[in-house]
């Protein structure tokens, strides 16, 4: 199902107070796009620690709270802001204990509400309202008076209104307007955690499987950073598949190009990628194994250097033929690239 603008009623906004937890990418997006809709000033508070995210709402003329506690007693409506992996921390310690009974709590993933690791009352209403888009083109678009593709559903009815109040915050944000498509936090995260942990690793993985095999055939490394992604046309083909379809997009392409992908695709027997595609999904994803080895190290992630997993595959990664090709590449081109 596809909601629209009219089958959401702003009306159920008037008198909330309407906390943003969190001035970052979505934050600063959705509540100027919020407040844009009509909602006054004085309803929306922004909770974030005394830095530049707090000056930058500030600029903006938002009512900043560096005490999250008290601006969760004031929110009948908080929209959870900040990182996935600090939610449950900040939420459950510091927010959670504040809030009114009845209160309605909105996240734009599906990641902490399907592994249950936000503690809410039964009597609150919980609802995703996920945007599609980074969050300067949530703003961006909602500024040219177009619309984003949008999740939305209900995930705990409190009130008995959760979904009315979750279309209602969808449009108020400006997601109704180009459609915002009927999901769940199992879906969200299902897909999300799929592309993020089996189809991206495998299409990083043939290209770097490719970079090497071309290497070998002696391409030089220029020739194949553009010809695999720097000239943009990887970006190009998905723009065009976004706006012909998927298959059609190949129309674009010269005949031997268009004969070679689409009889090689046919050719090649994608069972093993379907068994490897599965277990990540099944063994990995929904049954949560993959968030409980990923909580054992989040804390790591604020650490700096070589005590910071993350930096650590950075530095793997980037070791690659691929990844040590394309330095090179950069540092020859240097300048020549801003041109
Ligand atoms: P950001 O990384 O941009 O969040 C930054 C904000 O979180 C800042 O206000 C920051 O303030 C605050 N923050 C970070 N760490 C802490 C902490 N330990 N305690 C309190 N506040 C903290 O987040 P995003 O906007 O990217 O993501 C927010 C939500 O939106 C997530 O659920 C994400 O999955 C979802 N989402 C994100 C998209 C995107 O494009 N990025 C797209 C769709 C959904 P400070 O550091 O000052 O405390």
């Amino acid at each position: 199902k596809i909601y629209h603008d009219s089958d959401a009623n702003l009306d159920l906004l008037k008198d909330k107070t309407i906390l943003f937890l969190g001035f970052g990418n979505q934050g600063a997006a959705q509540a100027q796009n919020l407040r844009d809709s009509g909602i006054p000033n004085d309803k929306i508070i922004v909770a974030n620690r005394p830095d530049h995210y707090a000056e930058d709402a500030k600029s903006k003329g938002f009512n900043v709270e560096h005490d999250f506690a008290k601006a969760a007693k004031q929110a009948d409506i908080v929209f959870l802001l900040i990182p996935d992996q600090v939610q449950p921390r900040v939420f459950n310690n510091e927010v959670a204990p504040n809030l009114k009974d009845d209160a309605c709590i909105v996240v734009a993933s599906g990641y902490n509400v399907f592994y249950k690791l936000l503690n809410f009352k039964p009597s609150q209403d919980v609802v995703m309202v996920a945007p599609r888009m980074i969050g300067s083109s949530v703003r961006s678009l909602y500024v040219k008076g177009k619309g984003f593709p949008c999740f939305v559903s209900s995930e705990q009815d409190g009130t008995g209104k959760a979904l009315e109040l979750a279309l209602a915050l969808s449009r108020a944000i400006g997601a109704t307007k180009a459609g915002a498509i009927a999901s769940s936090a199992r879906e969200e995260t299902a897909m999300d955690l799929f592309a993020e942990q089996a189809l991206w690793p495998n299409i990083i993985m043939l290209f770097r499987e490719a970079f090497s095999v071309l290497k070998e055939a002696g391409c030089s490394d220029e020739a194949l950073c553009y010809e695999m992604w720097m000239s943009k046309e990887p970006a190009e083909i998905f723009e065009r598949a976004a706006e012909d379809g998927f298959i059609r997009q190949l129309k674009h392409h010269s005949t031997v190009s268009q004969f070679g992908q689409l009889n090689g695709a046919l050719n090649l027997d994608g069972s093993a990628a379907r068994a490897h595609f599965k277990d990540i999904l099944y063994n990995q994803v929904l049954n949560g194994k993959f968030q409980k080895e990923f909580s054992k190290i989040e804390e790591d992630l604020e650490k700096e250097g070589d005590e910071n997993p993350l930096e650590i595959l950075y530095q793997k990664s980037e070791a690659s033929e691929l990844g040590q090709a394309e330095k090179r590449v950069r540092a020859r081109l240097a300048g020549l690239l801003d041109q």
